[in-house]
């Protein structure tokens, strides 16, 4: 038994596969598993206003940029797409890293918020969406709050934010439940046409 389902989880890989889901879902781990054990799996950097927390490397896990230079990468049209995520900071997928992983023949994995994921339908419309999904309400509701590294406003407006994209699971091709972290990411790799050898 596995956690995914709905169209597109027998076909062959696609080009660029999303990871969208809702906050505190937990795509985070996943990438950074993603990162951990599959070096053939080429994971987007996305460029972002936030700042670094601790442990975080510049041009790693992201790309750490002035709200200037991120203006001029959108007005001059590199960015596949970019959205203000939480009603704060802005993150944005670099373009040409993309189309260079693409023509380079590698497995490209972007993990992105919603409104990213709806953009890349219109820009890469070949792109395969999949939705991690917790395996219920009252488990994201914890891991939201078990963070405990946001205000209780910031907690509200994160929950609201993810109970509007829970009622997007349907915009996507495939569902991966996040019931195991290592099982999730098996599944994942296994979409992107890489299978375990761990
Ligand atoms: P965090 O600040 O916790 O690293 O990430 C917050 C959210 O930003 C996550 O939901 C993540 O999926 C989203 N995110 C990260 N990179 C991108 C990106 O390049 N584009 C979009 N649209 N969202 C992103």
């Amino acid at each position: 038994m596995t956690g995914s389902h709905g169209a597109g989880a027998d076909e062959a890989p696609a080009p660029v596969t999303v990871l969208a889901g809702p906050t505190a879902v937990g795509k985070g781990t996943i990438s950074a598993k993603i990162r951990e054990l599959y070096p053939q799996i080429w994971l987007s950097v996305s460029a972002t206003t936030r700042p670094p927390r601790p442990g975080e490397v510049d041009g790693v896990h992201y790309r750490f940029v002035s709200e200037d230079e991120f203006t001029r990468l959108v007005e001059t049209d590199q960015m596949l797409e970019w959205a203000v995520v939480h009603g704060r900071h802005r993150y944005g997928t670099p373009r040409g890293p993309v189309d260079e992983a693409v023509a380079d023949g590698h497995p490209v994995l972007l993990e992105i918020d919603l409104a990213g994921a709806r953009q890349i339908r219109r820009t890469v419309p070949e792109a395969r969406f999949v939705f991690l999904a917790p395996p219920s309400w009252d488990s994201l509701v914890e891991r939201l709050v078990g963070r405990g590294t946001e205000t209780a406003e910031e907690r509200e407006r994160r929950l609201a934010t993810a109970r509007r994209e829970l009622a997007a699971e349907s915009e996507f091709d495939v569902t991966i439940v996040n019931d195991e972290v290592p099982r999730a990411t098996r599944e994942l790799a296994g979409l992107l046409g890489v299978r375990d050898l761990t």
